[in-house]
């Protein structure tokens, strides 16, 4: 195996309030492709980027996606899926892929509960709306979610709950976080964190940002011992070499906290990772907190290690968060915003280094007997073949190819988006 990373350019921009940029044009080498940095990671949540094929991900030239483990681990399984050869096999994406830890979903759902006090004394519980919305259930799954309580233990190790689809107990800790994704067998992997819900005191952030740091540790000692077992396994049945090929990003926790975060930061970059991901942003806060967040750990962000951003992708964000050292972004906006009729159209201004996203929702009547592309500006194959018209008939009568034709066009344009985004560090504009 290749190096991971590679940095190819950084660029030589000084920015009067920030300093130097940390922008840089990167290249993160795993068994299923090479991605080029910065670029964008859309989220297929259960395997699928909803609505489109790999074939059509190969047109939109998608680099690389997200994957959820918490959902795959419900359903159909980790074992169905390791036994299919992992998840590329089995989804047929074969393109590089990532898998988030569980710890997102897991603690939303732990925090619904009660006897959650226990552990969070300190939180102030969220909506129920807020909480639906950051564990993307389904309708379906939601009607079960209310039915049946899931959640049955959380200690400081973790959480225990039930499945909504069968029942059985499914636990997330560090170690069972780490063996899941092994057998999911994403390229890039997340190690284990809470993630801060946005209004928590700095005492909460404290505790929960240490426990985030324990955590890692024993994220990578189990990688370790994972290493060492396959290799006993190894001389036991000779087989000639080991494959691993998959790599480990510690997460940056600290919540809206200056110092907090400057202390994750140089925490998790200290540690023996293949990565560093931000996490615990776009939780509720504003875009400025959001931007603090990310701005106050850019002097600790590694020069020889990729950077994450999780959950953050929306297009005026992006430039900014890419000055700051993040090499890539995982989002669901551009697909969600699809399957509710919104197009996305990009307006890129490289002379007053701005990029600007327009939102078009395509079900308004006024493109009811609209002919013209869909995009005038994109060349991709929605817009050269169909018109606004066609597309708002298509979602006014909820046929499915309306959510392809949409996701699509929102994919290709995010990919665009990011090829400028390479090409403007190029020429140290960013
Ligand atoms: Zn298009």
């Amino acid at each position: 195996m290749k190096k991971f990373f590679k940095v190819l350019y950084q660029s030589k921009k000084t920015h009067l309030s920030a300093g130097r940029s940390k922008a840089r044009l990167g290249e993160i080498k795993t068994a299923h492709g090479v991605i080029k940095t910065p670029a964008f990671v859309p989220v297929g949540t259960k395997g699928t980027i909803k609505s489109l094929t790999p074939s059509f991900l190969k047109e939109i030239k998608t680099q690389v996606a997200f994957v959820n483990t918490y959902h795959l681990v419900t359903h159909p399984g980790v074992e169905i899926i390791k036994k299919a050869g992992g998840i590329n096999k089995y989804s047929g994406l074969n393109i590089p892929l990532m898998s988030d830890s569980g710890g997102f979903q897991v603690f939303s759902l732990a925090r619904k509960n009660k006897g959650s006090r226990l552990v969070f004394s300190s939180i102030s519980p969220p909506s129920q709306r807020l909480q639906k919305q950051a564990l993307s259930l389904s309708q379906e799954e939601n009607v079960l979610f209310e039915k049946q309580p899931a959640l049955v233990k959380i200690s400081d190790d973790g959480v225990k709950f039930r499945s909504t689809f069968d029942g059985s107990i499914i636990e997330f800790t560090p170690e069972k976080s780490m063996e899941y994704q092994r057998k999911i067998g994403a390229d890039i992997n997340m190690a284990f964190d809470e993630c801060i819900p946005y209004g928590v005191n700095y005492q909460y952030a404290k505790e929960a940002t240490e426990r985030t740091h324990r955590w890692l540790k024993r994220c990578i000692k189990e990688i370790q011992n994972s290493k060492i077992k396959s290799q006993n396994d190894k001389s036991k049945f000779k087989i000639l070499k080991i494959k691993n090929n998959q790599f480990l990003y510690g997460i940056i926790q600290g919540g809206v906290f200056e110092d907090l975060r400057k202390k994750s930061a140089e925490f998790v970059v200290s540690q023996p990772t293949d990565g560093v991901a931000i996490g615990g942003v776009s939780v509720g806060e504003s875009k400025k907190e959001m931007r603090d967040q990310v701005r106050w750990v850019s002097p600790y962000l590694p020069e020889d290690k990729p950077v994450h951003l999780l959950g953050v992708g929306q297009i005026d964000d992006i430039l900014d968060l890419v000055g700051y050292g993040i090499d890539t972004f995982d989002c669901v906006e551009p697909t969600r915003l699809a399957r509710m009729g919104t197009i996305i159209k990009l307006k890129v201004k490289s002379e007053k280094l701005k990029v600007e996203g327009e939102k078009v929702d395509i079900l308004k009547g006024v493109y009811r007997a609209d002919l013209s592309p869909v995009n005038e500006d994109c060349s991709c194959f929605v817009c050269q073949n169909f018109s606004k018209s066609y597309l708002h008939h298509l979602f006014k009568t909820k046929e499915l190819l309306a959510y392809t034709l949409a996701t699509y066009h929102n994919l290709w344009v995010m990919e665009k988006l990011f090829e400028e985004i390479r090409e403007m560090i190029g020429k140290d504009l960013i």
